[in-house]
């Protein structure tokens, strides 16, 4: 059943996204495009050069001039022009050229003629005049890009193939954003950090501080660790305070519930503008968002898969509009193999398995158990179906639809 005090997942998402929108806490820094990788560019890249920057011939082969399409049942090879060559070579008139794949071709070229479709004999060639098109096999100055023109704008992800762009334009150096200054802790006194040995039987270890990290640092955030804190209302007030002073965004994770030892909820109603939200989305209802001084709070559920995946939907998105970017990812349906569980009420985004069937057709699996603290959900998955808030269960052969894990989560 829908209750009205659940504010709808797009809602939640749409206020998280405006507040960001209003806020710019990023810094710019000049760095070697060699360091750059999956940094967020800061400011609009456009090209120094044409690429290509002087005409060249597409394929090894001979360059022609058009009135040679007339002797093409026999034309002298007067000489060779190799890629980097320096000098212009002589091109005497009624005579055509063996040219190599990115060699300069000469201004009065009418085409390249692959060598594949050429007859040679000594210094003569032949070859069918009536296949041969005007421009062809030859790679005009600024076909690719034109100099002065805008490459990426500011808010696109420096990626290796967008670097590998930059690359070809020569182009050394990038202006990026600094790196978002998250704080992060956890607070449960039943948690223990890994590495170290379980206090108690009733203890678990922490894992949600060490994934929320790992992805705030595959998103290219510096994490400020504040480790584990008791649920005690003056401890958790006091590093949300220092949190605040250090940090753009504080992350936490667990007491935002209704249990009688949620004290975030407490603290922050002393110290921050918070919004307490129990959001239509499963996993991940209670969430809350705000501000404490000027930094943005995050608090996380403490399930384990309630805190990535709230963090992947909600807090991915608020990183990604405060460096400026859309973090849209593209959404599409398949047919699902498995029957899926699904209450109506709340937006749903389970775990899946995308893959191809015998018949070469994309379907979807589920990855089994679905509970918020089965974080094995996740170890075959590479998608969440995300089953809307009104369905009800879905039977194996239904439409679905998908969304595929963002990279850093694969
Ligand atoms: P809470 O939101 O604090 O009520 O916690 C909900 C559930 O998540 C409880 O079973 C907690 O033990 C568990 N939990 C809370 N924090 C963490 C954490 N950092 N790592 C792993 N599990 C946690
Ligand atoms: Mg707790």
């Amino acid at each position: 059943m829908t209750n009205s005090s659940f504010l709808l997942f797009s809602q939640a998402k749409d206020l998280i996204l405006q507040t960001a929108k209003s806020i710019k806490c990023s810094q710019i820094e000049s760095i070697k495009s060699s360091n750059a990788v999956n940094r967020i560019n800061a400011k609009a890249i456009t090209s120094p050069i044409n690429v290509p920057s002087f005409n060249n011939s597409a394929m090894d082969g001979y360059v022609i001039r058009q009135a040679d399409l007339a002797n093409s049942h026999s034309i002298r090879v007067a000489g060779s022009v190799f890629a980097g060559q320096k000098q212009s070579v002589d091109w005497p008139q009624n005579s055509c050229l063996r040219i190599m794949t990115g060699a300069q071709v000469p201004d009065d070229s009418y085409a390249v003629i692959m060598q594949e479709n050429v007859q040679r004999v000594d210094d003569h060639i032949s070859f069918d005049a009536s296949q041969i098109k005007a421009k062809q096999n030859i790679r005009y100055i600024g076909e690719s890009v034109k100099a002065g023109s805008e490459i990426f704008s500011a808010g696109e992800k420096l990626t290796i193939t967008k670097l590998t762009t930059l690359a070809t334009l020569g182009i050394n150096d990038v202006t990026v954003y600094q790196p978002l200054k998250v704080a992060l802790f956890s607070t449960g006194d039943e948690l223990t950090s890994i590495g170290e040995a379980l206090t108690s039987p009733n203890s678990i270890y922490d894992s949600n501080r060490f994934t929320l990290s790992l992805m705030l640092k595959a998103l290219g955030c510096e994490v400020i660790d504040f480790g584990i804190i008791k649920d005690d209302l003056t401890l958790i007030t006091n590093t949300l305070k220092q949190a605040a002073e250090q940090a753009n965004v504080v992350i936490t994770s667990g007491g935002v519930s209704v249990g009688d030892a949620d004290y975030t909820k407490m603290a922050l109603e002393q110290i921050g503008e918070i919004n307490f939200w129990k959001i239509a989305m499963k996993p991940g209802k209670p969430f809350a968002f705000g501000k404490i001084g000027n930094a943005l709070f995050c608090g996380l559920p403490g399930n384990p898969v309630s805190a990535l995946v709230t963090f992947d939907q909600l807090v991915r998105p608020l990183i990604a509009a405060l460096y400026g970017r859309n973090d849209e990812t593209p959404l599409f349906t398949l047919k699902t193999v498995s029957d899926l569980k699904k209450s109506v009420g709340r937006v749903d985004f389970q775990r899946g398995h995308i893959f191809s069937n015998n018949e070469g057709e994309l379907v979807v699996e589920s990855t089994g158990e679905q509970g918020s603290h089965i974080t094995s959900s996740f170890n075959h998955a590479n998608c969440f179906i995300v089953l809307e808030k009104d369905r009800g269960n879905i039977k194996q052969g239904e439409r679905v639809t998908v969304e595929p894990f963002d990279s850093y989560l694969l």
